[in-house]
């Protein structure tokens, strides 16, 4: 039987710490869907479009995956999909507790759907897209914190 795994998240935009879990997660589940969200109450620096394509680009040699936007709630994408494991990241401590709530209410929505938390080299526990993209507006170097195509596309958002 298939191995289905379902990684959502905003990827706004992919760094080296979400590739790292996605390879952990093909070593684990045989499809995994990386699904990025196109929630609108988080103001993305990159578009859903952008995202996707920058995430597509990123993982092309990874097999066994495929990433798609996804609006409203992922209970019900998972649902929809027929979906059972939702893999979330955790980094450090702080991570947990926002993680464990998600978790727990997600499980209300949907039973059947079960979080599995992997957690990523330790090189990459601290990174977040959300510093980086802070760090890249100041005009900091994150060329190694993401893939090489993310570094141009954060290079062109910044220089506009
Ligand atoms: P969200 O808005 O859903 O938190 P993110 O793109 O920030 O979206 O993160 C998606 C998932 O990837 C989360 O589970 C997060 O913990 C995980 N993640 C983010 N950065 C890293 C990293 N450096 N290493 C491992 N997991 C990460």
């Amino acid at each position: 039987m298939e191995k289905l795994a379902i990684y959502p998240g905003s990827f706004d935009p992919v760094t080296n710490g979400h590739i790292d879990l996605i390879k952990r997660a093909t070593g684990i589940f045989s499809r995994v869907i990386v699904a990025v969200a196109n929630n609108t109450h988080k103001k993305p620096l990159f578009s859903v479009d952008e995202r996707v394509e920058m995430l597509q680009a990123c993982t092309k040699g990874i097999k066994g995956i495929q990433v798609e936007a996804f609006n409203g709630l992922v209970v019900e994408y998972a649902r929809k999909n027929n979906v059972k494991v939702l893999i979330r990241g955790l980094r450090m401590i702080s991570d947990f507790e926002y993680e464990f709530q998600m978790a727990l209410t997600n499980r209300r929505f949907n039973e059947e759907l079960e979080t599995v938390f992997l957690m990523p080299s330790e090189g990459y526990s601290f990174l977040s897209s959300t510093l980086l993209k802070e760090a890249a507006a100041l005009g900091a170097d994150v060329s190694s914190f993401v893939p090489d195509m993310v570094n141009e596309r954060m290079k062109q958002k910044f220089a506009k």
